[in-house]
């Protein structure tokens, strides 16, 4: 049934549960625990639980499941488990993986808290992890091993807008058994089909185009029931990062608009990186739907449109990049992304400020490079206010 459904009607339906009241929008079940009829049926729960019981809100809740039942009908995966940010989902599907001796390949183009993860944390465990060009497979062919458990990558890298090619680095990992980890925040559930295209897991964090409020930090975990309730449940629900049956219901809710909200924003975000293109404050503009883009094509034959960030190189560097944000109306400086307003951040001396200079270099972190996130305000809007910023540099 589900299954026949669009992904927006899924968006809209799927995973909701009704209680005795027939309420039409989704229940908030805030609570941790759940009463038994009895002692006999405590112990039955805990020898098995069934589908619909719960024994403990960080094993589950009625809240929680229905967003993880929704993003899972969304994506085409098997099951999800949800957690409290992105960065519990990251951290916890490679932790509940790996163990020390384990070998892994990565993308270097990562989110600045993953990498964190792959180099201290994996590290310090045992884990040892090669960082190839993620856009280039013979890299990845070279650096993966009869050992590798698994390759991990953000499909579209932050912030300068590389695509990985899903199905060519599947491939290659699946050839010595490595299973493939998707941070998919980029490109989102409603552009990405990467399950489809050989993922084996992937991640969100559900704070950006899934809530697309700015309210909650969430992120969920997709793949096989196998990963899911083999490998993931056992380890989360023991180490606790949970997710608020409040947040998991702001972000059942943002499911419901995600579709509406993610297409206005990539109409917004393809106009903005037409016009920014042959001004000639402007060295580079970086979106995966113009056709200068290094990798449009596999962007195209990969997503179904091109996401909803674009960054901009200004030829001025730091200063020009400065004076540009600072004249910007409407367009909000702050570090979130998929988020309705539309917002601007300067990567080099905000998200990416940590990195040498050399490494902010190899990775393209220009000093007049800015990221826009594109929200769902009006599109004229939005590229006059670019404009008439690019005009004040
Ligand atoms: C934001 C983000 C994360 C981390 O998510 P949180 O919800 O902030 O923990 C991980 N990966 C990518 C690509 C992100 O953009």
């Amino acid at each position: 049934m589900t299954k026949d459904w669009s992904q927006r009607t899924r968006s809209v339906h799927a995973g909701t549960r009704r209680s005795q009241y027939g309420e039409l929008s989704e229940a908030i079940f805030l609570t941790q625990g759940f009463a038994y009829e009895n002692a006999e049926a405590a112990e039955a729960r805990f020898i098995e639980c069934g589908e619909d019981e719960y024994i403990y809100a960080r094993y589950g809740n009625p809240t929680v499941r229905m967003f993880e039942e929704r993003i899972a009908a969304i994506e085409g995966a098997e099951d999800a488990f949800a957690t409290a940010s992105g960065m519990a989902a990251v951290s916890g599907a490679l932790m509940a993986l790996l163990k020390a001796g384990d070998h892994v390949v990565a993308s270097k183009a990562l989110f600045g808290s993953c990498l964190f993860i792959l180099e201290n944390v994996l590290g310090k465990f045992g884990v040892e992890t090669t960082f190839v060009d993620g856009t280039d497979l013979a890299q990845w062919e070279a650096a993966l091993r009869p050992d590798t458990k698994a390759v991990f990558f953000e499909s579209v890298a932050n912030p300068t807008l590389e695509v990985v090619d899903i199905r060519g680095v599947a491939e290659l990992a699946h050839k010595v058994g490595a299973l493939v980890i998707v941070d998919n925040v980029f490109a989102s559930p409603v552009f990405s089909d990467a399950i489809a295209q050989g993922a084996d897991v992937v991640v969100y964090s559900a704070t950006k185009h899934i809530d697309g409020q700015g309210r909650v930090l969430g992120g969920v975990v997709l793949g096989t029931t196998e990963f899911i309730r083999g490998t993931f449940e056992p380890y989360m629900k023991h180490v606790g990062a949970a997710l608020s049956p409040f947040n998991a219901w702001i972000l059942l809710k943002g499911l419901e608009t995600m579709s509406l909200r993610v297409n206005a924003q990539c109409d917004t975000a393809q106009a903005l990186a037409e016009a920014a293109l042959d001004h000639p404050k402007v060295a580079r503009v970086l979106f995966p739907g113009l056709p200068v883009h290094a990798q449009h094509d596999l962007a195209t034959a990969q997503m179904k449109r091109p996401g909803t960030v674009v960054s901009i190189d200004l030829a001025g560097g730091q200063e020009a990049a400065f004076r540009f944000i600072n004249a910007l109306k409407i367009v909000k400086i702050s570090n979130n992304l998929g988020d309705a307003k539309t917002i601007i951040t300067h990567p080099a001396t905000t998200t990416h400020q940590r990195l040498k200079e050399e490494q902010k270099l190899a990775l393209g972190i220009t000093r007049g490079l800015v990221r826009i996130s594109a929200g769902i305000e009006d599109t004229a809007d939005i590229v006059a206010d670019i404009a008439q910023a690019l005009e004040a540099i």
